[in-house]
């Protein structure tokens, strides 16, 4: 399938969603995980009118972002090390993966100008899964204040591997309600506004549950 028959799709089922939960689909950024396909499936995806990618590696940033520039903009997924921070900073525009102060404290040494990015959290305490706990959100997002450079727009979650609907439907509620804790704070460097979650298998739920930036790969590029 092209990306743009996928996109059609995908469009056409968030369209769905929001009606039935009274959402307007213009509150939805779709990122278009490109992760595993080629620099032409992720230009087509471009043409076809994606305006955001999104990669989990620093090769992957790296020869995408030198190939296809600025006519997206680029979300780091994946786990970053803190070594490879000083790579990546100037080609990402979000970084959906900040968990530990470490990383803050990197990224705000190596950008020269604040930086967009997602505190990526673990709701539902699977193992495998990174992010750190929903009880460590409120003390980090606090802690962040030290760093000049880090803006936290929102928060990210993968949910777990499961086809329960309740329990995916839990994971992504979770999200939310600690959004709400971070945005009564009241930070200025912590407007927390946006919820990235939901993938090509689950992302229907996380649009009834309020996400703001999808993160599609298989189902859209491939
Ligand atoms: C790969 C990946 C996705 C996309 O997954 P699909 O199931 O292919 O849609 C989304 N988010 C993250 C963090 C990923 O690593």
């Amino acid at each position: 399938m092209s990306v743009k028959q996928n996109l059609e799709e995908i469009r056409a089922r968030i369209k769905h969603t929001c009606s039935k939960t009274d959402r307007n689909p213009d509150e939805i950024s779709l990122i278009a995980v490109t992760k595993y396909v080629s620099i032409e499936r992720a230009k087509e995806a471009v043409e076809a009118g994606i305006a955001h990618l999104g990669e989990n590696r620093n090769e992957g940033l790296a020869e995408k972002h030198e190939a296809i520039g600025n006519s997206a903009s680029w979300h780091f997924i994946g786990t970053l090390q803190t070594r490879k921070v000083k790579d990546m900073i100037d080609k990402a525009d979000y970084i959906h993966s900040l968990d530990r102060l470490s990383l803050a404290k990197e990224i705000d040494k190596r950008a020269d100008d604040k930086v967009k990015c997602f505190i990526q959290v673990n709701t539902s305490g699977e193992e495998s899964k990174h992010g750190m706990t929903p009880e460590e959100v409120l003390p980090f997002v606090k802690e962040l204040e030290n760093y000049p450079n880090i803006l936290v727009v929102g928060l990210m979650t993968m949910a777990p591997n499961t086809d329960d609907e309740h329990v995916l439907r839990e994971s992504f509620k979770r999200l939310r309600t600690l959004r709400g804790e971070v945005t009564s704070l009241h930070l200025p460097y912590a407007p927390c506004s946006e919820l990235s979650m939901g993938m090509s298998n689950d992302f229907e739920i996380a649009v009834e549950e309020g996400a703001t930036f999808i993160r599609i790969g298989s189902a859209l590029v491939g």
